[in-house]
């Protein structure tokens, strides 16, 4: 039922972080992990990792945010693999200021990268996952698409967004056999917190005080749930949002 052997996932932003654990996760079930990043350097020693780990993964390079780009992204995986069967939107930013202090090219900047991505990509798999009548696509939210942070304006919005749109492919795509489904992760520990525990006091002991588990998050965390949404398992599930969160949004 987890089985994704024959299948290819590619997972943007899938060079580090939760993208990691989550293609690691994928590849471990079977999958063929296409990682997606701008850094090549960081793609190549990802790609590495995993294939010294006996999985099949390589990468690709592509700033999502740009249409361009992902169309050429999409042109080379029909290219070299000919399918298409499990997107990741994962790739994601954020640029903390107070809302007053946030400029428009800053705001733009978080809304393309974490949202505008999700809809270029998922229109440019469309067509690969109609011809096979099967698709999985998983979005990936935020506990701040529940939830508000006041130095987070653009993030909150993009993330919120990504739950909204989720449910629109859901409601466009179900005919076609495609589900859409995001994920929504609590605060897990990666590159991108390490630049908030820098930058926002206290929020380390928040985060252990607020979560149940008692815990940061770890990307290999976000595995499982990749793997169920990307799998037979999920076949009836389409448009929700779930949090992987140490039960944070239950709290
Ligand atoms: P990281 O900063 O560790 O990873 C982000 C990844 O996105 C990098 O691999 C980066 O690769 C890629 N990326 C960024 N911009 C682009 C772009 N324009 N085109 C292609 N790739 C891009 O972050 P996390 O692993 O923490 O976050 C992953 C996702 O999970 C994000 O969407 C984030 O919002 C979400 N999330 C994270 C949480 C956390 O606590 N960590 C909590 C909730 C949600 P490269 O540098 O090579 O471009």
């Amino acid at each position: 039922m987890f089985d994704l052997h024959g299948k290819v996932a590619l997972v943007t932003g899938g060079n580090g972080g939760i993208g990691l654990g989550m293609a690691r996760g994928l590849a471990q079930a079977g999958a063929h992990a296409l990682l997606v990043g701008r850094n090549a350097e960081k793609s190549a020693a990802a790609v590495r990792q995993l294939q010294d780990e006996g999985l099949q993964a390589s990468s690709l390079e592509a700033d999502v945010a740009d249409e361009a780009a992902v169309a050429s992204l999409f042109a080379q995986v029909d290219g070299c693999h000919g399918r298409l069967d499990i997107l990741v939107n994962n790739a994601g930013i954020t640029i903390r200021k107070p809302p007053e202090q946030m400029a428009l090219d800053e705001w733009k900047r978080v809304m393309e990268t974490n949202l505008t991505s999700a809809f270029l990509c998922c229109r440019a798999a469309y067509p690969l996952m109609k011809k096979a009548g099967a698709g999985k696509i998983i979005n990936i939210g935020s506990i701040l698409s529940l939830f508000g942070a006041p130095y987070a304006g653009p993030y909150c919005a993009s993330k919120g967004g990504i739950v909204q749109y989720t449910k629109s492919l859901a409601l466009a795509w179900a005919r076609d056999g495609i589900q859409a489904n995001a994920v929504l992760p609590g605060w897990i520990d990666t590159e991108l917190t390490e630049g908030a525990r820098a930058q926002v006091a206290g929020l380390n002991e928040r985060v252990l005080a607020r979560t149940p588990a008692g815990r940061w998050g770890r990307p290999e965390d976000l595995a499982g749930i990749a793997v169920f949404l990307a799998s037979a398992a999920s076949d009836f599930v389409t448009g929700a949002a779930i949090p992987v969160d140490g039960g944070y949004a239950a709290a």
